[in-house]
């Protein structure tokens, strides 16, 4: 048994060491990959929530980055934004994420029209929000490619939002920009019900957690049903996110959720695929 315990710790320390080498890699790849243009968003349909089942498929979109680097193919955000922010390169990043966002977002408008999403999400991290620039560099973005600040939300996580006055100010000023604001996640971090009104922001992010729990468990039903009690006596909007089944949907529903996103409406989407989505949507 001890030498089995020997081989487990052997192999635990070469696991973390693989980790670390595979880390300071990817980091080198990605001070490149800004400069290759490695870097692209794709956009996931956010559907309005309506009666009977139906759906409103030009509510909005969210924007998600991906990477495809040259060796390892496609990279998800969770492999790469931990290493942005670590390093200081979310900045660069982000700012080519929502700069690339909006110009689609108005591109879409002028191919679409009426029938082009609503509101463009695009998520904002720690360290962007903790950058003095941040109001100026959004502002920069929104009057260089047209995008109107109505139809840009910014969302932000419970725990960021719950961080000092600092932050507080800053998401204060972006509000000022005339953008809306939401919580991202919510229900994962340790902010609550309680204090959802200390927060400036329009709308609140189910966390997929409690989606996909709450066709089967009571009490994440319930969870969902408080929260948009709450956010609704406040003025906000509820988004139920992960929804991959149509009795998740049915449920999200019947809890009050304004909107859904999640598998079952659509994946996330390069530009020129969600352009066909909407169009074979629209009624
Ligand atoms: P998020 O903001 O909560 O985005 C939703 C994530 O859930 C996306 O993963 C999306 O593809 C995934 N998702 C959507 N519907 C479903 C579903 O029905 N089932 C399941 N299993 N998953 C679903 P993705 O694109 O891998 O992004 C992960 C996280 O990375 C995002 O979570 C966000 O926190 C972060 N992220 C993505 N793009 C950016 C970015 O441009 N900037 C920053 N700072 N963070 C980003
Ligand atoms: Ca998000
Ligand atoms: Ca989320
Ligand atoms: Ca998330």
């Amino acid at each position: 048994a001890k030498s089995q315990g020997g081989n487990r710790m052997v192999a635990f320390e070469q696991e973390m060491r693989e980790q670390a080498l595979l880390r300071s890699s990817l980091e080198a790849d990605l001070r490149l990959a800004i400069e290759r243009a490695e870097l692209f968003n794709v956009y996931q349909p956010v559907v309005g929530l309506l009666a009977d089942g139906r759906m409103d498929p030009g509510a909005g979109v969210e924007a998600l980055v991906r990477w495809r680097h040259p060796i390892r193919g496609l990279v998800g955000p969770v492999d790469f934004i931990g290493i942005a922010e670590s390093t200081g390169m979310i900045n660069a990043i982000g700012s080519q994420v929502l700069a690339t966002a909006c110009r689609d977002f108005v591109a879409w408008q002028r191919a679409l029209g009426d029938r082009a999403p609503r509101l463009l999400a695009v998520n904002l991290s720690r360290a962007q929000l903790t950058q003095p620039g941040l109001c100026d560099q959004v502002a920069a973005i929104l009057a260089a490619s047209g995008m109107p600040a109505a139809q840009l939300q910014l969302e932000i996580t419970e725990s960021l939002a719950a961080q000092g006055a600092d932050i507080q100010q800053q998401l204060l000023d972006l509000k000022q920009l005339g953008v809306k604001l939401a919580l991202d996640d919510f229900g994962t971090g340790y902010s609550s019900l309680s204090s959802l009104h200390l927060l400036p922001v329009d709308t609140v992010k189910i966390d997929r957690s409690f989606v996909s729990l709450a066709a089967s468990s009571a009490h994440h039903k319930v969870l969902i049903e408080a929260t948009v009690l709450v956010a609704r006596s406040l003025g906000m909007t509820t988004v139920a996110e992960g929804i991959e089944t149509v009795e998740q949907a049915n449920v999200a529903h019947a809890q009050g959720c304004d909107k859904g996103q999640g598998y079952l409406y659509s994946r996330p989407l390069e530009s020129a695929v969600l352009l066909e989505w909407l169009n074979q949507r629209q009624e």
